[in-house]
């Protein structure tokens, strides 16, 4: 790591960043607000802190080379080890959720196509190849890794997804290999895991030029731990009738506990994220104004649509207050146990919702239903999660007929939105709006 770049991303970091921050403000005060829509209650004040945040990471992302070493990491692998060495970290999954947020998924998908790459492959990993072929972001820059860290607990696409980009970029691939959960956990896969963490920790050391502090680990992992359970809290306001957010909100708000978890940032978010849905219950602001019908939603968003799925259902009183993605990340935490942190981490990222086995996913649905007071539920199969899509259409007929409820397939895609069909799409809400009402 090099003095010059480590004052750079200071400066950037005290100075940089608060300046572009202030010009962008002075901008936007300029166009005036948006127009309200009469369908929704006041937007969340902290979505600007938010976005703040998101920006703050994003911009300084390309300063950190030569201040920092830089990783790239799955979703749902065990980042607590990457932050107890100084990883500025990039996740690739959040940054493809902010491409196809934008509409840039096709565009980027076509150029991983173009270079040979199948249709078929999920577009998180087509749009970060087409990223990595064109250079092509809305993002601005991000910094090229010093680090590859995956884990297979979400599926086996990361794998190949990660050694293409080793493989391109020269670096190192750390993988965390999560054995799949066709029932209880077992001991001997709790070892292998605890046995590769320790295995890896040399190689990350490597990469990242300094020694591992087990007391600055497990620092990170209480951090981690906490804003964890923060976000739960948050998801769990959404209990309250009427619920003070949606899930297309927390679709976004969930980005600092993907992006960010084990950093004082993403705690700090969540704590004033908490107060205000705490503050909206108790006054009783609902994220909808007429709040009639309580949904569900299975699987990750359909990132070019979410605002206007937000607007369709809630122009006719629906609103989504439980989804089994964005739970993923508050699920599982309660296994991290300090007092043995490396075993307890494994157990931790093991038993995702990915990695365990359907009947965990329909118990898990069943009972968000019943703690909701869920009236009905959405499944998008998405086409380029293979592991996410599997079963779905067994689980809506399974969950529809056990709890009475019902229950729509949406095709589509998480970015490119070629696969999607607005007329198909429409045409099957239209019969579930009116099963939602009759029932
Ligand atoms: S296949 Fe699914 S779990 Fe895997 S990276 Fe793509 S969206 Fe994520």
């Amino acid at each position: 790591m090099s003095l010059s770049a480590k004052a750079k991303l200071s400066f950037m970091k005290d100075l940089g960043f608060p300046a572009m921050l202030s010009l962008q403000k002075a901008m936007k005060g300029k166009r005036g607000p948006r127009k309200a829509n009469p369908d929704f209650g006041p937007p969340l004040k902290c979505a600007a802190r938010l976005k703040e945040i998101m920006m703050r990471h994003y911009y300084l992302a390309r300063f950190a080379p030569g201040a920092k070493p830089v990783a790239w990491v799955t979703s749902g692998a065990p980042v607590e080890l990457l932050r107890a060495l100084d990883f500025y970290t990039i996740y690739p999954e959040n940054h493809g959720a902010l491409c196809g947020a934008q509409k840039m998924g096709p565009e980027l998908c076509q150029v991983a196509e173009d270079e040979g790459y199948s249709a078929d492959l999920c577009s998180y990993a087509r749009v970060d190849l087409g990223h990595m072929l064109s250079g092509k972001t809305p993002a601005g820059r991000l910094p090229k890794p010093d680090l590859l860290f995956c884990s297979n607990n979400i599926c086996q696409t990361v794998v190949y997804w990660y050694k293409v980009m080793a493989h391109r970029y020269g670096v190192p691939l750390v993988m965390f290999d999560t054995p799949f959960n066709y029932g209880e956990i077992k001991d001997d896969d709790i070892d292998y895991m605890k046995g590769q963490i320790k295995d890896m920790i040399p190689v990350l050391e490597k990469a990242a030029g300094r020694s591992f502090d087990m007391e600055r680990f497990m620092a990170v992992a209480e951090l981690s731990k906490s804003t964890s359970e923060l976000w739960g809290l948050c998801l769990e306001t959404m209990k309250a009738k009427p619920a003070p957010m949606t899930i297309f909100d927390a679709f976004v708000h969930l980005a600092p506990v993907v992006s960010l978890r084990g950093l004082p940032v993403a705690r700090e978010y969540y704590e004033i994220l908490y107060a205000e849905l705490l503050e909206r219950v108790r006054a009783g602001i609902g994220a909808i104004t007429n709040e009639r019908k309580r949904l569900m939603w299975d699987n990750i968003a359909i990132w070019y649509k979410v605002r206007d799925f937000s607007e369709l259902f809630a122009a006719r009183g629906m609103n989504f207050v439980a989804a089994t993605y964005t739970n993923a990340w508050a699920e599982t935490i309660q296994h991290l146990d300090m007092s043995r942190p490396f075993e307890s981490l494994a157990k931790t990222y093991s038993l995702v919702i990915l990695n365990n086995n359907l009947e965990h996913r329909l118990n898990l649905m069943a009972k968000m239903v019943e703690d909701y007071a869920v009236d009905g539920l959405v499944v998008h199969s998405a086409r380029s999660c293979k592991p996410y899509s599997l079963g779905q259409y067994d689980l809506k007929r399974i969950l529809s007929e056990r709890l009475g409820i019902p229950a729509v397939v949406i095709e589509a895609d998480i970015t490119d939105y070629r696969y999607f069909s607005e007329e198909q799409a429409l045409t099957r809400l239209e019969a579930f709006f009116e099963a939602l009402e009759a029932a």
